[in-house]
């Protein structure tokens, strides 16, 4: 079976892509098809293709999800956590909040913005969304030509 994207170009027949191992590689910074892969070559600069399988992630459009969800995340449990502190120990010095939940806030954020970004190119790339749809597996493009 053979399928014609929005762009008229025929894509791989369809095979399997398993979300949920794509999202994990994905949100461990590795390719989402081999896994092994670097996927950024910066701090959120995304790799043009995988080093190691040549599976192309220029495709990927996360955009402006992966900050909403790691302002989800974080403030959700930083929030928590100000509360549960407060409730606890309500004597706390100021300071020492003024110090402390601005530092957990940023460090928090600097770990998980460039996960979530890698988890939803995972969750791109086994949905086959946007570019990744008529993307030849790379053992295709390496070993024939689309018909
Ligand atoms: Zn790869």
């Amino acid at each position: 079976m053979t399928m014609i994207s929005e762009y008229g170009a025929q894509a791989a027949p369809a095979e399997g892509r398993n979300v949920w191992q794509a999202m994990r590689r994905g949100f461990a910074c590795r390719c989402p098809a081999c896994g092994e892969g670097k996927l950024f070559r910066g701090f959120l600069k995304v790799e043009d293709a995988c080093p190691v399988c040549g599976e192309e992630m220029h495709h990927q459009r996360a955009d402006d999800a992966p900050p909403y969800f790691t302002i989800l995340v974080v403030g959700h449990v930083i929030g928590a956590m100000m509360l549960y502190v407060e409730e606890v120990n309500d004597a706390l010095p100021i300071w020492i909040h003024a110090i402390v939940w601005p530092v957990l806030t940023l460090a928090m954020s600097l770990v998980l913005l460039p996960r979530f970004k890698g988890a939803l190119i995972g969750l791109q790339w086994a949905n086959r969304m946007h570019g990744f749809a008529t993307a030849l597996p790379a053992r295709v493009r390496l070993t024939s030509k689309a018909t």
